[in-house]
């Protein structure tokens, strides 16, 4: 599956899941998207960015802008995840094998046990995580 960010003729913004972009050419072309907001069935890719609010002029991130966003970032995987600390890759491993339950979790791995975790299959992540020093 892929998705892409779209854009009606009449500017509205919408996202979507395609098979591969073959198949988004084949639709887009058929008419066969059509807008959620006005049905308009004349769309184009987006151009995909970070959803994080842009002011340099340039349409460039600043680095305050992108810790803003990392913040966020964290802010959320606080709030949705469990911290199970250094034994991440135990937890990791231990909730993929189904000896525990499945839940989303937040810890710290050191860069030999994520490579042995994506090695067994295990999807795991890594986020610059950025201390929130001004809450
Ligand atoms: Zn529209």
């Amino acid at each position: 599956m892929i998705h892409f960010s779209l854009r009606c003729t009449n500017g509205h913004e919408f996202e979507g899941w395609f098979r591969d972009g073959a198949t988004y050419d084949k639709q887009a072309k058929g008419g066969k998207i059509a807008c959620p907001e006005c049905g308009a069935t004349k769309v184009e890719k987006a151009p995909m960015a970070p959803r994080v609010a842009r002011s340099s002029n340039r349409g460039e991130l600043s680095p305050a802008e992108i810790r803003k966003a990392l913040v966020a970032l964290r802010r959320h995987v606080e709030k949705t995840c469990d911290y199970v600390g250094p034994r991440f890759a135990e937890e990791a491993r231990a909730i993929h094998y189904g000896e525990k339950e499945r839940k989303p979790i937040y810890g710290e791995s050191t860069p030999d046990e994520a490579k042995a975790l994506l090695e067994e299959g295990i999807p795991v992540g890594r986020i610059p995580w950025v201390p929130i020093e001004d809450a």
